[in-house]
Protein backbone atom coordinates (compact mmCIF):
# COMPACT_ATOMS: atom_id res chain seq x y z
CA UNK A 1 0.00 0.00 0.00
CA UNK A 2 3.23 2.39 0.96
CA UNK A 3 4.75 1.50 -2.88
CA UNK A 4 1.20 2.54 -4.17
CA UNK A 5 0.69 5.34 -2.36
CA UNK A 6 3.99 7.04 -2.83
CA UNK A 7 3.94 6.49 -6.45
CA UNK A 8 0.60 8.45 -6.94
CA UNK A 9 1.91 10.84 -4.69
CA UNK A 10 5.29 11.11 -6.63
CA UNK A 11 3.68 11.64 -10.24
CA UNK A 12 0.94 13.73 -8.50
CA UNK A 13 -2.17 11.58 -8.76
CA UNK A 14 -3.30 11.09 -5.23
CA UNK A 15 -5.28 14.61 -5.31
CA UNK A 16 -6.59 13.70 -8.32
CA UNK A 17 -8.80 10.54 -6.48
CA UNK A 18 -11.25 11.44 -3.60
CA UNK A 19 -10.48 9.56 -0.63
CA UNK A 20 -13.01 7.46 1.11
CA UNK A 21 -12.36 6.32 5.13
CA UNK A 22 -13.22 2.89 5.29
CA UNK A 23 -15.54 1.65 8.01
CA UNK A 24 -14.78 -0.77 9.93
CA UNK A 25 -17.62 -4.10 9.00
CA UNK A 26 -19.37 -5.43 11.99
CA UNK A 27 -19.38 -8.99 12.50
CA UNK A 28 -22.74 -9.28 11.44
CA UNK A 29 -21.62 -8.01 7.94
CA UNK A 30 -18.90 -10.46 7.86
CA UNK A 31 -21.21 -13.03 8.78
CA UNK A 32 -23.01 -12.78 5.87
CA UNK A 33 -20.09 -14.80 3.74
CA UNK A 34 -18.23 -16.22 7.16
CA UNK A 35 -18.96 -18.87 9.71
CA UNK A 36 -19.37 -16.99 13.06
CA UNK A 37 -16.49 -20.05 14.09
CA UNK A 38 -14.42 -18.75 11.65
CA UNK A 39 -14.59 -15.17 13.01
CA UNK A 40 -14.84 -15.79 16.41
CA UNK A 41 -11.47 -17.90 16.35
CA UNK A 42 -9.39 -14.91 14.12
CA UNK A 43 -10.52 -13.08 16.72
CA UNK A 44 -8.99 -15.20 19.79
CA UNK A 45 -6.20 -16.43 17.89
CA UNK A 46 -5.23 -12.39 17.84
CA UNK A 47 -6.12 -11.50 21.32
CA UNK A 48 -4.27 -14.84 22.91
CA UNK A 49 -1.55 -13.37 20.40
CA UNK A 50 -0.89 -16.72 18.31
CA UNK A 51 1.40 -15.22 15.19
CA UNK A 52 0.40 -17.99 12.62
CA UNK A 53 -2.92 -19.19 11.31
CA UNK A 54 -1.34 -21.13 9.03
CA UNK A 55 2.09 -21.73 7.12
CA UNK A 56 1.13 -18.86 5.15
CA UNK A 57 -1.39 -16.63 6.85
CA UNK A 58 0.32 -14.57 9.61
CA UNK A 59 -1.21 -12.68 12.54
CA UNK A 60 -0.36 -9.65 14.50
CA UNK A 61 -2.61 -8.55 17.56
CA UNK A 62 -3.98 -6.13 15.36
CA UNK A 63 -4.88 -8.31 12.92
CA UNK A 64 -8.39 -9.31 13.64
CA UNK A 65 -9.65 -5.46 13.47
CA UNK A 66 -7.41 -4.94 10.95
CA UNK A 67 -9.14 -7.67 8.19
CA UNK A 68 -12.91 -6.28 9.95
CA UNK A 69 -10.89 -2.49 8.41
CA UNK A 70 -10.41 -4.45 5.43
CA UNK A 71 -13.51 -5.77 4.56
CA UNK A 72 -14.73 -2.54 5.54
CA UNK A 73 -12.94 -0.95 2.71
CA UNK A 74 -14.46 -2.68 0.17
CA UNK A 75 -17.71 -2.21 1.56
CA UNK A 76 -17.35 1.32 1.93
CA UNK A 77 -15.82 1.30 -2.25
CA UNK A 78 -18.89 -0.73 -2.93
CA UNK A 79 -21.42 1.67 -1.60
CA UNK A 80 -19.63 4.45 -2.85
CA UNK A 81 -20.71 3.26 -6.26
CA UNK A 82 -24.16 1.87 -5.86
CA UNK A 83 -25.01 4.98 -3.96
CA UNK A 84 -23.63 6.88 -7.09
CA UNK A 85 -21.04 8.88 -5.50
CA UNK A 86 -18.48 7.48 -7.75
CA UNK A 87 -18.41 5.36 -10.95
CA UNK A 88 -15.06 3.29 -9.72
CA UNK A 89 -13.80 2.74 -6.53
CA UNK A 90 -10.82 0.79 -6.13
CA UNK A 91 -10.34 -0.27 -2.22
CA UNK A 92 -6.52 -0.55 -0.83
CA UNK A 93 -7.33 -2.72 1.71
CA UNK A 94 -4.67 -5.40 3.85
CA UNK A 95 -5.18 -7.79 4.35
CA UNK A 96 -6.73 -9.14 0.73
CA UNK A 97 -9.32 -11.73 0.87
CA UNK A 98 -9.68 -14.00 -1.76
CA UNK A 99 -8.18 -16.69 -0.67
CA UNK A 100 -10.54 -17.06 2.49
CA UNK A 101 -13.79 -19.33 2.41
CA UNK A 102 -16.63 -19.41 4.32
CA UNK A 103 -15.22 -21.30 6.96
CA UNK A 104 -11.70 -20.65 7.42
CA UNK A 105 -8.51 -18.51 6.60
CA UNK A 106 -5.74 -18.82 4.16
CA UNK A 107 -3.23 -17.94 1.66
CA UNK A 108 -2.61 -14.48 3.63
CA UNK A 109 -6.58 -13.41 3.70
CA UNK A 110 -8.71 -13.70 6.61
CA UNK A 111 -11.81 -12.37 5.49
CA UNK A 112 -13.22 -12.32 1.73
CA UNK A 113 -13.53 -8.56 1.34
CA UNK A 114 -14.62 -9.02 -2.30
CA UNK A 115 -17.19 -11.90 -1.44
CA UNK A 116 -18.72 -9.52 1.47
CA UNK A 117 -19.12 -6.46 -0.41
CA UNK A 118 -20.64 -9.00 -3.37
CA UNK A 119 -22.57 -10.64 -1.00
CA UNK A 120 -24.12 -6.86 0.52
CA UNK A 121 -24.78 -5.42 -3.07
CA UNK A 122 -27.10 -8.10 -3.45
CA UNK A 123 -28.84 -7.54 -0.31
CA UNK A 124 -28.63 -4.13 0.13
CA UNK A 125 -29.04 -3.25 -3.39
CA UNK A 126 -31.58 -5.54 -4.84
CA UNK A 127 -28.95 -6.38 -7.44
CA UNK A 128 -29.34 -10.04 -9.35
CA UNK A 129 -26.37 -10.70 -11.92
CA UNK A 130 -23.08 -9.22 -10.27
CA UNK A 131 -19.97 -10.25 -12.14
CA UNK A 132 -16.92 -11.01 -9.94
CA UNK A 133 -13.09 -10.77 -12.57
CA UNK A 134 -10.86 -12.20 -10.26
CA UNK A 135 -7.27 -11.21 -12.49
CA UNK A 136 -5.23 -11.97 -9.50
CA UNK A 137 -2.83 -14.76 -10.56
CA UNK A 138 -4.13 -17.19 -7.56
CA UNK A 139 -7.14 -19.03 -8.28
CA UNK A 140 -9.65 -17.02 -6.05
CA UNK A 141 -10.81 -20.19 -4.54
CA UNK A 142 -12.19 -18.39 -1.64
CA UNK A 143 -15.05 -16.45 -3.65
CA UNK A 144 -15.58 -19.27 -6.12
CA UNK A 145 -16.68 -20.89 -2.62
CA UNK A 146 -19.02 -18.31 -1.25
CA UNK A 147 -21.09 -18.32 -4.66
CA UNK A 148 -20.17 -21.52 -5.92
CA UNK A 149 -24.33 -22.22 -5.75
CA UNK A 150 -25.70 -18.91 -6.85
CA UNK A 151 -26.56 -17.99 -10.55
CA UNK A 152 -26.75 -14.04 -8.86
CA UNK A 153 -22.38 -13.77 -9.15
CA UNK A 154 -20.96 -14.89 -12.74
CA UNK A 155 -17.48 -15.93 -11.17
CA UNK A 156 -14.90 -15.60 -13.60
CA UNK A 157 -10.74 -16.64 -12.39
CA UNK A 158 -7.85 -16.62 -14.79
CA UNK A 159 -5.29 -17.83 -12.98
CA UNK A 160 -1.86 -19.89 -13.21
CA UNK A 161 -2.34 -23.65 -13.00
CA UNK A 162 -0.50 -25.06 -10.72
CA UNK A 163 0.16 -22.88 -8.49
CA UNK A 164 -1.50 -22.03 -4.96
CA UNK A 165 -4.17 -22.87 -3.67
CA UNK A 166 -4.60 -25.71 -6.38
CA UNK A 167 -8.33 -25.15 -7.23
CA UNK A 168 -9.45 -23.58 -9.93
CA UNK A 169 -10.19 -26.74 -12.73
CA UNK A 170 -11.85 -25.47 -15.44
CA UNK A 171 -14.32 -28.31 -14.93
CA UNK A 172 -15.40 -26.52 -11.76
CA UNK A 173 -18.39 -24.89 -12.90
CA UNK A 174 -20.75 -24.33 -9.92
CA UNK A 175 -23.38 -26.28 -8.55
CA UNK A 176 -27.32 -26.51 -8.18
CA UNK A 177 -28.53 -23.69 -9.62
CA UNK A 178 -25.35 -21.92 -10.01
CA UNK A 179 -24.25 -24.67 -12.16
CA UNK A 180 -22.63 -22.35 -15.07
CA UNK A 181 -21.57 -19.33 -12.85
CA UNK A 182 -18.26 -20.38 -12.07
CA UNK A 183 -15.88 -19.80 -14.86
CA UNK A 184 -11.89 -21.09 -14.41
CA UNK A 185 -9.44 -20.33 -17.05
CA UNK A 186 -6.25 -22.43 -15.84
CA UNK A 187 -2.85 -21.19 -17.71
CA UNK A 188 0.42 -22.77 -17.63
CA UNK A 189 2.95 -20.52 -16.45
CA UNK A 190 4.55 -18.34 -19.05
CA UNK A 191 1.48 -16.58 -20.05
CA UNK A 192 1.94 -12.99 -21.23
CA UNK A 193 0.19 -10.18 -22.61
CA UNK A 194 -1.22 -12.15 -26.23
CA UNK A 195 -2.28 -14.77 -23.94
CA UNK A 196 -4.16 -12.57 -21.78
CA UNK A 197 -5.61 -10.43 -24.82
CA UNK A 198 -6.82 -13.42 -25.97
CA UNK A 199 -8.88 -14.81 -22.71
CA UNK A 200 -10.76 -11.23 -22.36
CA UNK A 201 -11.14 -10.83 -26.11
CA UNK A 202 -12.35 -14.82 -26.48
CA UNK A 203 -13.74 -15.71 -23.35
CA UNK A 204 -14.33 -12.91 -20.31
CA UNK A 205 -16.16 -10.37 -22.72
CA UNK A 206 -18.48 -12.88 -24.51
CA UNK A 207 -19.10 -14.56 -20.73
CA UNK A 208 -20.02 -10.57 -20.19
CA UNK A 209 -22.36 -10.14 -23.08
CA UNK A 210 -24.35 -13.58 -22.32
CA UNK A 211 -24.87 -12.32 -18.51
CA UNK A 212 -25.35 -8.66 -18.59
CA UNK A 213 -24.15 -7.39 -15.37
CA UNK A 214 -25.43 -4.94 -13.20
CA UNK A 215 -22.12 -4.28 -11.49
CA UNK A 216 -18.74 -5.49 -12.12
CA UNK A 217 -16.34 -5.97 -9.42
CA UNK A 218 -12.51 -6.88 -9.90
CA UNK A 219 -10.81 -8.96 -7.27
CA UNK A 220 -7.28 -7.06 -9.14
CA UNK A 221 -4.01 -8.85 -7.83
CA UNK A 222 -1.20 -7.65 -9.79
CA UNK A 223 1.11 -10.89 -9.18
CA UNK A 224 1.02 -11.67 -12.96
CA UNK A 225 3.50 -9.05 -13.47
CA UNK A 226 6.22 -10.91 -15.15
CA UNK A 227 8.80 -9.44 -12.35
CA UNK A 228 6.65 -11.19 -9.57
CA UNK A 229 8.61 -13.21 -7.47
CA UNK A 230 5.67 -15.34 -6.16
CA UNK A 231 4.38 -16.67 -9.63
CA UNK A 232 5.91 -16.99 -13.09
CA UNK A 233 3.33 -15.13 -15.33
CA UNK A 234 5.08 -13.06 -17.69
CA UNK A 235 2.45 -9.33 -17.63
CA UNK A 236 3.76 -6.39 -18.90
CA UNK A 237 2.31 -2.95 -17.93
CA UNK A 238 0.44 -2.55 -21.22
CA UNK A 239 -1.15 -6.26 -20.17
CA UNK A 240 -2.27 -4.46 -16.91
CA UNK A 241 -3.99 -1.56 -18.95
CA UNK A 242 -5.78 -4.15 -21.60
CA UNK A 243 -7.17 -6.25 -18.71
CA UNK A 244 -8.50 -2.43 -16.95
CA UNK A 245 -9.90 -1.37 -20.40
CA UNK A 246 -11.93 -4.45 -20.70
CA UNK A 247 -12.99 -4.14 -17.33
CA UNK A 248 -13.95 -0.54 -18.26
CA UNK A 249 -15.87 -1.21 -21.50
CA UNK A 250 -17.95 -4.43 -19.73
CA UNK A 251 -18.74 -1.45 -16.80
CA UNK A 252 -20.05 1.13 -19.42
CA UNK A 253 -21.89 -1.15 -21.53
CA UNK A 254 -23.77 -3.05 -18.80
CA UNK A 255 -23.34 -1.61 -15.34
CA UNK A 256 -23.81 2.33 -15.86
CA UNK A 257 -19.92 2.39 -15.64
CA UNK A 258 -20.05 1.24 -12.14
CA UNK A 259 -16.83 -0.82 -10.95
CA UNK A 260 -15.51 -1.66 -7.26
CA UNK A 261 -12.05 -3.14 -7.13
CA UNK A 262 -10.10 -4.69 -4.67
CA UNK A 263 -6.69 -5.31 -3.75
CA UNK A 264 -5.47 -8.65 -4.08
CA UNK A 265 -2.14 -9.71 -4.36
CA UNK A 266 1.23 -8.45 -6.25
CA UNK A 267 4.29 -8.65 -4.61
CA UNK A 268 7.16 -7.10 -6.67
CA UNK A 269 6.40 -3.94 -4.92
CA UNK A 270 7.59 -1.38 -7.59
CA UNK A 271 5.54 -3.87 -10.36
CA UNK A 272 2.56 -3.45 -7.77
CA UNK A 273 2.38 0.21 -7.85
CA UNK A 274 2.96 0.82 -11.52
CA UNK A 275 0.34 -2.19 -12.16
CA UNK A 276 -2.43 -0.54 -9.91
CA UNK A 277 -1.65 3.31 -11.12
CA UNK A 278 -1.82 2.20 -14.65
CA UNK A 279 -5.25 0.48 -14.03
CA UNK A 280 -6.02 3.79 -12.35
CA UNK A 281 -5.46 5.45 -15.19
CA UNK A 282 -7.11 3.42 -17.57
CA UNK A 283 -10.43 3.64 -15.56
CA UNK A 284 -9.48 7.06 -14.79
CA UNK A 285 -9.28 8.10 -18.36
CA UNK A 286 -6.16 10.10 -16.76
CA UNK A 287 -4.10 11.44 -20.00
CA UNK A 288 -0.77 9.18 -18.33
CA UNK A 289 2.10 7.54 -21.16
CA UNK A 290 2.14 3.99 -20.38
CA UNK A 291 5.46 2.80 -19.01
CA UNK A 292 6.78 0.80 -21.69
CA UNK A 293 9.36 -1.50 -19.84
CA UNK A 294 8.85 -5.02 -22.07
CA UNK A 295 8.42 -7.96 -20.44
CA UNK A 296 11.35 -10.27 -20.72
CA UNK A 297 11.42 -12.64 -24.40
CA UNK A 298 8.27 -14.92 -24.15
CA UNK A 299 9.68 -18.46 -22.11
CA UNK A 300 8.41 -21.70 -23.87
CA UNK A 301 5.39 -22.42 -21.93
CA UNK A 302 5.04 -26.35 -21.97
CA UNK A 303 1.29 -26.27 -21.87
CA UNK A 304 -0.62 -24.98 -25.09
CA UNK A 305 -2.69 -21.84 -23.61
CA UNK A 306 -4.38 -21.47 -27.00
CA UNK A 307 -5.82 -25.04 -26.31
CA UNK A 308 -6.83 -24.17 -23.08
CA UNK A 309 -9.02 -20.93 -24.27
CA UNK A 310 -10.81 -23.74 -26.86
CA UNK A 311 -11.33 -26.08 -23.71
CA UNK A 312 -13.39 -23.32 -21.29
CA UNK A 313 -15.16 -21.88 -24.48
CA UNK A 314 -16.00 -25.48 -25.52
CA UNK A 315 -17.22 -26.45 -21.99
CA UNK A 316 -18.71 -23.09 -21.48
CA UNK A 317 -20.62 -23.44 -24.95
CA UNK A 318 -18.43 -19.61 -25.35
ZN1 LIG B 1 -2.25 -13.82 -5.86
Amino acid sequence: MQAILTLLKQQNLFDKLEQLAPMPASVDEVAKVHTRQHIDYVHKLCQQHKPQLDPDTYLTPESYDVGLLSAGGALTAMRAVMRGNLDVAFSFGRPPGHHAEPHRAMGFCLFNNMAIAARHAQEEFGLSRIMILDWDVHHGNGTQKAFYHDPGVLFVSPHQSPLFPGTGHLKEKGEGAGEGYNVNIPLPPGCGDEVYSQVFTEIIRPLADRFRPELLMVSAGQDSYHNDPVASMNLSFAGFAMMARHARQIAEEYCDGKVVLTLEGGYHLGGLAEAVVTILSELSGWDRPLNHEPAPPAEPIYDDPFRIIGEVKAFHNI
